[in-house]
């Protein structure tokens, strides 16, 4: 069963087109990752899913619910997407464990022992066990983004949203960070990933997605869309980034 669908999302910022078109599916437990130059509009895509951003036209589908209908209610839709970006975004002057039990409290109206216990099981989860009194300043970079992403797991979501999440860490941290997101796929969770790490889309990926110019160009397995593109413009983007 598709948890996301998305046909013929457009997007402009003013007179630039962002996004031309983009149709996607992508079915429950699949690791979909979306590789392309700066600019491309991947963190757009991204961002149109959960309705950061709204598309000028087409259809968002999560789980059954189509986000892009103007009656739904797009703060409780929201709530099956987790979403990690590349700069982390903790609240900085709050612990760790604040950090995880905060939008349990408000927004799922858990209590502060359940918050906090289902806090510590991501905590552990993500190899962050013990840390939950430190502040996010206290934490390297790619810890930080592992407490990002127990967070994002701490609301139950449905399907993880990754933007770049290792783009801005230091090369030795974002193996561990890797490491999480691998795990997480290995226990089923769906996941759209936009990434530069192309050893990771090789192993984890189901499906490889090349987006160029607001279209996407090239999609399949990655031993296909990696290991063979069959686009010139795919082609020439791995070979500057392999
Ligand atoms: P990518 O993530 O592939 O690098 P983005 O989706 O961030 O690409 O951006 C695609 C294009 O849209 C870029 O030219 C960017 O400058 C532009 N863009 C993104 N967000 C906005 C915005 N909020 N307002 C205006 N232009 C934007
Ligand atoms: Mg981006």
């Amino acid at each position: 069963m598709s948890v996301i669908e998305i046909s013929g999302l457009h997007k402009a910022f003013g007179s630039l087109e962002v996004l031309r078109g983009i149709d996607l599916t992508v079915e429950r437990g699949d690791v979909v990752c979306i590789i392309g130059p700066s600019g491309s509009g991947k963190s757009t895509l991204l961002r149109c899913v959960n309705l950061l951003e709204q598309p000028d036209s087409g259809k968002v589908v999560v789980d059954g619910t189509e986000l892009t209908d103007p009656d739904v209610d797009i703060d409780k839709a929201r709530r099956r997407l987790g979403m990690v970006f590349q700069s982390f975004n903790l609240f900085n002057h709050l612990t760790v464990l604040d950090n995880l039990t905060i939008a349990q409290r408000k927004v799922l109206g858990r209590s502060r022992d359940e918050a906090e216990r289902i806090a510590k099981q991501n905590l552990e989860k993500v190899g962050l066990a013990g840390r939950e009194r430190s502040m996010p300043s206290q934490l390297s970079g790619g810890q930080q983004q592992r407490a990002a992403i127990a967070r994002a797991l701490s609301m139950d979501p449905q399907v993880m949203l990754f933007d770049e999440p290792t783009s801005a860490l230091d090369p030795e941290l974002v193996g561990d960070v890797l490491g999480v997101m691998r795990a997480l796929a290995d226990e089923g969770m769906t996941m759209l990933v936009v990434t530069h790490e192309m050893q990771f889309a090789r192993e984890v990926a189901d499906t490889v997605l090349f987006m160029d110019g607001g279209v996407v160009v090239e999609q399949g397995p990655p031993a296909q869309v990696i290991g063979a593109p069959t686009q010139e413009r795919t082609r020439t983007f791995l070979a500057r980034v392999l």
